[in-house]
């Protein structure tokens, strides 16, 4: 490690700590030593690196973390949690105003915190389409990324674990695509929700688009089946409890610092030899007004702050689209203008039908004595409604022809690829002050449109432009459309018959709703229309900002082995390399390209 411009660290130091994890620039030990490795982030992607670096005894990595700890994070640890808003663990990001949603501002959640978006995540584990990692092999030319070959970093990611109340799980996964030797935690449902059998008949029932699949990551997700999440026996799995658990975190070759900010990537001038600009000098700081320091990596920087901190850091070091960095009095390095470009995301709707009796999960939102109970029996037995995400089912379908006939382009990866996503609820997520309800959350999951993430200044502590331009193309209108018509239809089956109250069509809570219960085509697909771009939301699966193409590819910032187009000693991993958004919920993805990009980067250093 090269420390320059820190006098008041070198000072300070204190020479031995117990943890490998600090909080304070002067607790950090070994302050002479080189890093190998300096890691901005230590989010998902980050965690990952920095265990599977530091396997090798003479390779040190240092991390750094903008967020705080996850230990003692309780509300974070809690999987039904996961739901509520934690603003102490969240970047509160606010998008600019949204065109395709009626011009509102939405909420941009991002995990600040250890294990990143990984440890406020709703938990799903959805590894996407076969089609989604051939498409990625397609385009940056690197058949390591085809389905079939990327099947060794599920692996290495994926503990299979029993769920919570040790139910008998037989026909409700298939056990021979799941390992049971990896880090992180999945998971089936720990606690039976009331709905579930009927969410199983109904594939019966209703077969077709609905017919049960008895596992969604097998390649094929198509169909109606159980969630899988990232749940260990109850608790949440982030990468930060698995990648970042505390036998990792005793290494000594391995270093977290929290509450830093890494501000920029510097050019490391003193290798005057390079072909090509070495940027592998990391400046940082603990808060906006303190010093800033400096941190060389001997071998490389891993830049994994995610697809909203990633190109913000890209655009402050001058790495992005020159004539608009000048314009921003920030010099230029390298030309890369896809840098902060190609932003997208899965638009996302929740959408509630009253139900009779009460056996659902609202109470326990809205009546304080249950929370508090529940929370004592998850904390005391790990068992309870509190071990679960909020969904029990996924069913992932695709547009019919015809409808899908009405655009030039299929948007999904290849015909095993969905178009949209429906999960199931045993109550409304969006807490009704009172009544019961089944919840369906409705996503576009091979959405057209495409956004930025910008500077509005050029302080790294100011929040970036983002704009994930929701609902922008019309396709993911179409398809979100068709979306809440697939859930109408779910719900019309006989086995719903007396459980939700009124018919399907005209039992929706929203008055754009209620003014299409006539049907759903003509005038009132524009009823509908409203009602989208009314209540749609963020998933906050931001991918695309530093996006991963072939090496002559005139777009995109990394090549096939994350290396930034352009510059030595950088490398970006994280969800912002991802040409294309997975039609899947996007953490293991994330922990698939992480855990490939450690396995190069271990051979390029021969590890
Ligand atoms: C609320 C929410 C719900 C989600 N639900 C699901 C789900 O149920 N299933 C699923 O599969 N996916 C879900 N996702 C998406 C998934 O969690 C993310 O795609 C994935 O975790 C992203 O990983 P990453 O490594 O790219 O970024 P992150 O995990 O976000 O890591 C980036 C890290 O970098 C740090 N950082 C950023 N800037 C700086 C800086 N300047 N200096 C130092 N550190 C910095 C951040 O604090 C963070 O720790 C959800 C995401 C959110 C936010």
């Amino acid at each position: 490690m090269t420390w320059l411009n820190s006098s008041l660290f070198l000072t300070s130091l204190l020479l031995y700590c117990s943890a490998a994890i600090y909080d304070r620039v002067d607790q950090l030990r070994n302050a002479t030593t080189k890093f190998d490795f300096v890691i901005i982030g230590g989010g998902t992607a980050g965690s990952v690196l920095a265990n599977r670096l530091t396997e090798s005894a003479s390779v040190s990595v240092l991390v750094l973390e903008a967020g705080g700890s996850n230990i003692g994070a309780i509300p974070t640890q809690i999987p039904f949690f996961c739901t509520l808003s934690h603003p102490q663990y969240d970047w509160n990001y606010t998008t600019t105003p949204q065109e395709g949603l009626s011009g509102r501002e939405i909420p941009y959640t991002r995990g600040f915190i250890l294990g990143g978006s990984s440890s406020v995540n709703g938990m799903f584990y959805t590894r996407g389409s076969a089609d989604d990692y051939d498409r990625l092999a397609n385009v940056t030319g690197d058949s390591g990324w085809s389905w079939e070959n990327v099947q060794i970093y599920f692996r290495r990611n994926e503990k299979w674990t029993p769920p919570a109340d040790h139910h008998n799980t037989t026909g409700q996964y298939d056990p021979s695509i799941h390992s049971l030797n990896g880090i992180n935690s999945v998971s089936l449902a720990g606690f039976p929700q009331s709905i579930n059998k009927n969410i199983i008949r109904t594939a019966i029932e209703l077969g077709g688009i609905f017919q049960y699949n008895l596992d969604m990551n097998s390649g094929k997700p198509l169909g109606l089946g159980w969630l899988q999440t990232t749940i260990d026996g109850g608790n949440r799995s982030s990468a930060a409890t698995s990648y970042l658990g505390p036998e990792f975190t005793r290494r000594p070759n391995l270093h977290v610092l929290i509450n830093t900010r890494v501000t920029r990537i510097l050019q490391d001038r003193s290798s005057p030899g390079d072909r090509l600009p070495r940027l592998n000098v990391v400046e940082f700081a603990q808060n906006s007004d303190g010093p800033r320091y400096q941190v060389t990596a001997s071998r490389e920087v891993l830049l994994s702050a995610g697809a909203i901190g990633t190109p913000q850091i890209l655009l402050n070091s001058g790495i992005g689209n020159s004539s608009y960095l000048s314009s921003l009095g920030i010099s230029p390095i390298v030309n890369l203008p896809s840098v902060g470009q190609n932003f997208t995301d899965h638009p996302r709707l929740v959408n509630n039908w009253p139900v009779s009796g009460n056996r659902t999960f609202d109470d326990i939102y809205r009546d304080s004595n249950l929370s508090t109970f529940l929370q004592n029996v998850w904390s005391q037995n790990g068992k309870g409604p509190l071990v679960d995400t909020f969904v029990s089912h996924l069913l992932f379908a695709r547009l019919n022809a015809s409808t899908l006939g009405q655009f030039g382009e299929d948007p999904a990866a290849g015909v095993r690829s969905a178009h949209y996503e429906l999960g199931f609820s045993n109550g409304d997520i969006s807490v009704a002050p009172t009544g019961h309800f089944i919840g369906i959350t409705t996503r576009v999951v091979s959405p057209l449109s495409r956004g930025t993430v910008l500077l509005k200044s050029t302080n790294p502590f100011a929040a970036p432009l983002i704009s994930p331009n929701l609902l922008s193309n019309e396709f993911d209108l179409l398809a979100m459309r068709e979306a809440l018509k697939t859930s109408v239809k779910f719900l019309a089956a006989p086995v719903w018959k007396e459980y939700v109250l009124g018919n399907p069509d005209t039992v929706f809570l929203q008055p754009e709703m209620i003014a299409a219960k006539l049907g759903l085509k003509g005038p009132q697909d524009e009823q509908l229309d409203a009602y989208i771009r009314n209540n749609t939301g963020t998933s906050a699966h931001a991918v695309g900002t530093a996006a991963m193409t072939g090496q002559n590819s005139s777009f995109g910032v990394v090549n096939s082995d994350f290396k930034v187009k352009g510059v030595e000693g950088l490398r970006v991993v994280d969800a912002s390399i991802f040409p294309f958004i997975p039609s899947a919920h996007t953490q293991a993805p994330v922990y698939v390209i992480a855990e490939r990009a450690a396995d190069m980067i271990k051979s390029f250093w021969r590890d």
